[in-house]
């Protein structure tokens, strides 16, 4: 493989809790999983449903290592994790990383908890990968292998979350989700976390029209995107986080609005891959 290659494949694009059925069968209905390849290394960016697929993938093609990042242990980012299955295989070095709760829970406090009874029939004790906890700050540059730069922010949302932002062969990309925007306001930590990235992946949850309704929620518009995107000088938008309700045909029409005001968009869809 190409080792300058800098790929972001969408394994799960949709917020809040998995849907299936037929008007969800182009954009998908898998919940927040994002896997990077950079060069031979592979990052995952959330454990949502999506991340099922990620790792029957990763087991058929043979890695042995990879880096799992939380944005933050909402439901609909880890309920995938106990699914992946990578975590069973003890040829397997797993790293999980999480800072959205620095100084509260460590990441292994997370995990641990999560998957335990009374919510999952046995504990973390199953994994036979061996998974390294690793935990960071907003604020931190991580640097998770050789060449990969990657810059952490808080993001407004309640309960905390961590934006990034992956640096890797003279490129860059930019995760912003999940994350509240105050109307009429460009949010500065998005601005900084954009700041002339090749791609931006936002949080386009709701639209303007229906924001008033879901203040608190935590989650922004594609509208706002297309202002971020516009402000910071972005490549590409991605929009992403889609809401449950959301059918093929409503994605596609705010895919086109979204288009006519920033024509490098695009609607994250279950198994997309652009290469950054
Ligand atoms: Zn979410
Ligand atoms: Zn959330």
């Amino acid at each position: 493989m190409n080792n300058d290659v800098f790929q972001i494949k969408f394994w799960g694009t949709r917020g809040s809790i998995p849907v299936s059925g037929k008007e969800f069968d182009k954009y998908g209905g898998n919940t927040p999983c994002i896997e990077l390849r950079c060069g031979m290394h592979r990052l995952i960016f959330d454990a949502g449903s999506g991340i099922r697929e990620a790792g029957l993938e990763m087991l058929g093609d043979g890695t042995d290592h990879v880096d799992l990042f939380f944005s933050h242990c909402h439901y609909d980012h880890i309920i995938g994790l106990p699914f992946f299955k990578p975590i069973y295989n003890p040829a397997i070095v797993v790293n999980l990383w999480s800072g959205h709760m620095a100084g509260r829970m460590t990441t292994a406090e997370m995990v641990r908890q999560f998957v335990s009874p009374p919510y999952f029939p046995v504990d973390l004790g199953i994994c036979k990968a061996r998974l390294n906890f690793n935990d960071f700050r907003a604020g931190d540059i991580l640097t998770p292998r050789p060449g990969i730069s990657i810059r952490t922010f808080a993001l407004n949302h309640p309960g905390g979350c961590i934006g990034y932002r992956i640096e890797w062969a003279g490129r860059s990309l930019a995760l912003v989700f999940d994350i509240e925007h105050q109307p009429g306001v460009l949010d500065e930590t998005a601005l900084e976390l954009m700041a002339g990235a090749d791609i931006a992946v936002y949080d386009s949850a709701f639209t303007e029209s229906e924001m008033d309704r879901y203040r608190g929620f935590g989650h922004s518009t594609w509208e706002q995107g297309v202002k971020l995107a516009k402000a910071a000088g972005i490549g590409k938008l991605i929009l992403f986080h889609h809401a449950p309700s959301r059918t093929d045909g409503e994605m596609a029409l705010i895919e086109r609005l979204a288009q006519e005001e920033f024509p490098a968009c695009f609607a994250a869809r279950d198994g997309m891959v652009l290469d950054i």
